[in-house]
Order: C-alpha cells, then sequence, then structure tokens
C-alpha cells in the first residue's frame, strides 16, 4: 500500500495539534506527519524526512501563517534541552490548548461529555519550580552541566534555566567552576567512570531553606570537604549539605545511601498553614505555588463538612491527606513507599493532627483490607501516577461506593479510562478542572469531581 507522502516531499500542511514532545501534529489524508517547532492552527511548508508505516516525521522549512499564539522562546537553549517543550508557544496559548487537551481526552478516550473548565494557570509562569537535578559530565574534554536533551542522555550544556529558582542557577554554574578548580571528575555513562553525577537542589518556597545534595558514584571522595566549603560560598543560604551516593548503571538519580555533610537533614516547608518536612529523597510537589491551588481544588471537590471519613490513597508524603485533615472527622492515608508513610507520620505529628491514620502498601491491597476491618470511607481522594488508577482499586471503589471520589491526575488519557470505568460503574463526573503545575512543559494536571448516582 502506498502512503499518502513520500519521503523528500515538500509539502503545504495545516497543523491540528501537539504531541507530548511539543511536536505539532498534521495529517495528510489522515496520515499523521511530527514536525518539530511547528504549533497548532499554523499553516507550514515541511520537508518529509521519515516514513513509516502509521505515521512519519517532516522538518519544519517556513512557516507559512503562524499561530496568533507563536512567540519567541526566551530560552537559549530552548531548541535542544528536553525540559520545556512549549516555550514558543505564549502562555495564554498553553493553557488554552492544555483545556483542549483535556476535553479531547475526555470526549475520545472517556467518551465521556463533562465539562471541562478553563486551566488555572500562574500569574507568573517562569521560575515555579522548587526542584532542579542537574547532570554534570564532560563534553570534548570541558565539564557541562545542564539538562538532558530530549529523549537523550546527552546534556545541553547551559548556565540559566528560566523555570528554576535563581539560587538553583547559582550552582548550575558555580559547580562547574569547583569541578575544575577541585579536579573532581563528572561523572560519565559510558564507562561508568567519575565521581559527581547530579546536584539536586531544593529550595522551600514559605521559609526560603535550602538543601543541596550532591550524588556521586562512591561515598568517598578525597575533595568531599572543600566542595561542602564551595558550596557554602556560592551560596550562603544553603541550610543542609546532603550526599547520596549511586553506583548503579541507572537512569535513576538517586542511590540507596543518604547522609548529611552539614547542616539539617531536612527542610521545612509550609503548603497553606500545614508544615512539611522535607528530606532529600521525598517525592513533593514542584510546583509550590500551584500545589495550593491543586490541593484547595481537591478540597473544594470533597465538600467536606468535618463530619467525613476521607480515604486518600497514593498519598505520598500526606500532603494532601494532611490538608484535608483540616476539615475532616478522619483521613486515612496509604501509599506504596515505607519511607513516604513515615515522613507523613512524622508530618501529621509536627502540626498536631490526631485524626490521621497512615499505611504503607498498594492503594489496590490495602483499601480493600480497611473495608474488611470496617474502615470506611465517605470521600475517596486518588492522585496515581501517569499510568492511572490500579484496575482492581477501581473495582473496590464500585463495590463499595463511597458517595464522592476525587481524582487528582497528571495524565489526562488514563484519567479519561478510569473516569469511564467509574461512570459504568454508577457514578457520574461532574466537573473537571486543569490546574496547570508546570507551565512551558506539554504536561497536564487535572482534577475530577465524581458523585455516586442516586
Ligand atoms: N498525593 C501525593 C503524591 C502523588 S504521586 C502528593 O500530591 O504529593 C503518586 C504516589 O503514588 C507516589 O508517591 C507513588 O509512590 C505512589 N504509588 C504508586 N503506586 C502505588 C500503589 N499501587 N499504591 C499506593 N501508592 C502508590
Amino acid at each position: 500500500m502506498s502512503l499518502p507522502v513520500q519521503k523528500n516531499d515538500r509539502i503545504t500542511v495545516h497543523i491540528e495539534d501537539l504531541t507530548h514532545d511539543g511536536a505539532g501534529v498534521a495529517k495528510v489524508d489522515g496520515y499523521p506527519l511530527f514536525i518539530v517547532g511547528a504549533l497548532p492552527g499554523e499553516t507550514s511548508e515541511v520537508h518529509v524526512m521519515k516514513t513509516l508505516k502509521s505515521f512519519g516525521f517532516a522538518k519544519l522549512i517556513e512557516t507559512i501563517t503562524p499561530s496568533e499564539h507563536r512567540v519567541a522562546p526566551p530560552c537559549h537553549v530552548f531548541d535542544e534541552c528536553g525540559g520545556c517543550q512549549v516555550q514558543h508557544l505564549s502562555y495564554e496559548g498553553q493553557l488554552l490548548w492544555k483545556q483542549q487537551m483535556v476535553k479531547n481526552a475526555m470526549e475520545r478516550i472517556g467518551k465521556l461529555n463533562v465539562p471541562v473548565l478553563p486551566v488555572k494557570g500562574m500569574d507568573n509562569p517562569w521560575r515555579y519550580r522548587n526542584k532542579s537535578q542537574i547532570p554534570y559530565g564532560l563534553q570534548d574534554g570541558r565539564v557541562v552541566g545542564g539538562f538532558y536533551k530530549t529523549r537523550s542522555h546527552e546534556i545541553a550544556d547551559t548556565d540559566i534555566c528560566i523555570i528554576q529558582s535563581e539560587e538553583a542557577d547559582d550552582i548550575l554554574r558555580e559547580i562547574k567552576k569547583v569541578l575544575s578548580e577541585l579536579g573532581i571528575m563528572p561523572y560519565e555513562e559510558k564507562t561508568h567512570q567519575g565521581m559527581l553525577r547530579h546536584v539536586v537542589v531544593r529550595k522551600a518556597r514559605a521559609t526560603g531553606e535550602i538543601m543541596v545534595v550532591l550524588v556521586t558514584r562512591k561515598k568517598k571522595f578525597k575533595e568531599k570537604e572543600d566542595a561542602v566549603a564551595a558550596i557554602k560560598r556560592i551560596l550562603p543560604e544553603v541550610t543542609s549539605i546532603v550526599q547520596n551516593v549511586n553506583d548503579e548503571k541507572t537512569n535513576v538519580i538517586f542511590g540507596e545511601k543518604t547522609m548529611t555533610l552539614w547542616g539539617k537533614d531536612t527542610i521545612k516547608d509550609l503548603i497553606g498553614d500545614v508544615r512539611f518536612e522535607i528530606s532529600a529523597r521525598s517525592f513533593y510537589q514542584v510546583n509550590p505555588e500551584q500545589t495550593e491551588v491543586l490541593y484547595q481544588q481537591a478540597l473544594d471537590y470533597a465538600q467536606l463538612t468535618g463530619e467525613e471519613t476521607v480515604i486518600d490513597a497514593y498519598c505520598g508524603i500526606g500532603t494532601i491527606s494532611l490538608f484535608l485533615a483540616k476539615q475532616a472527622k478522619q483521613v486515612l492515608g496509604v501509599e506504596i513507599v515505607p519511607q513516604a508513610i513515615e515522613d507523613a507520620k512524622r508530618n501529621a505529628e509536627i502540626n498536631g493532627f490526631t485524626n490521621t491514620y497512615f499505611e504503607a502498601g498498594p492503594a489496590e491491597e490495602v483499601i480493600p483490607k480497611w473495608y474488611k476491618e470496617g474502615k470506611t470511607a465517605d470521600v475517596l481522594v486518588v492522585d496515581p501516577p501517569r499510568k492511572g488508577c490500579d484496575e482492581a482499586l477501581l473495582q473496590t471503589i464500585l463495590e463499595q461506593k463511597p458517595g464522592r471520589v476525587v481524582y487528582v491526575s497528571c495524565n489526562p488519557a488514563t484519567l479519561a479510562r478510569d473516569l469511564r470505568i467509574l461512570e459504568d460503574g454508577g457514578y457520574v463526573t461532574r466537573e473537571v478542572q486543569p490546574v496547570d503545575m508546570f507551565p512551558q512543559t506539554t504536561h497536564c494536571e487535572a482534577v475530577a469531581w465524581l458523585e455516586l448516582k442516586k
């Protein structure tokens, strides 16, 4: 069968959508072509580079009619860096596109006709990240640091990243000099040699406390004390310097061993008026300003009067649980990582909550067990990873029928799939509110409110 386009064709196309990588999508007689740099609504001249059976790739030659939302990307490594995908789309354009993406998922995947509200965005969608994970390496004998290129482990070398904190920029830039001065070798993936793999910088928005984590291949390295002194010099505001050891050949940033080299073991932050202690490896939302918006939305949809028992599935370090605990009779949180449950318990204690209970384990096993033990919920909150809720958990919801479900999702596709299952089992989705947690990227968070049909 011949395809509607051939390699090396030069054609004019209309861009209809964006992929998760931020590439424009055009359809030629139904055959999708992916075009890096093109935006929805544009007419573009493209050169077909590669054709596969069900899709192909083309290069943008010229934008004939630009999108009204096209802007010049402010970052100088935007074209190479995999961190941001849509800096060439105005922020208003990003929010409109994200709303449409959620709507499309609801209609196409969920076969749902539900109100998807305009995305709640940020007033200033820059410098929002509270955590930066900076890989270092060598390129042509020169120390480089920055962020990985799209789908690659090659570093896009840069001294600034305008979605992270200015303190992280200071570290990013100065550590390059420190590595050369002290003769510390950055880690090299190919040979599994070198010492410094990543530097992770975390800043607590509410208190200003800063933790710097050096991820090294070995525990011992002779320049350690000098490195600690250098970090204190670069960033006098730092409150804790931690070392994490990772000797595996892996993409995962952190290894198992963590020790404090200087200062405190954790940094303290506030979400609303709830205090959290965050250690080097804890999962913590990266956009603190929007985290409050997201959790407030979950709280609004939960409509608590003080009489309800709430289950928070996939609770992490208990952030949503404690946010809800102020207004619930009781909150039960479950999470698969035992360390996170330890953090959740401690956070509950620090804040003086006595109406929370946390248990480690898979939500799909722990929650059915709770129901058998008579621990039932009026409201169930879920905040699963990208792959969505486990099928067994959805079945438990359908059997136990809590009156209200609040679904916090970081993936509109799995959200739509799971809402369909809950709808078929007797729930109705009242509303979906997207919240922009990740400006300049294609990531999209949304909260759905479901009620059990009477
Ligand atoms: N609600 C938290 C964390 C959300 S991230 C917050 O807002 O900070 C999703 C969490 O689900 C992660 O902490 C992950 O460890 C956890 N998780 C993944 N699979 C799980 C499962 N099967 N059961 C319980 N928790 C799980």
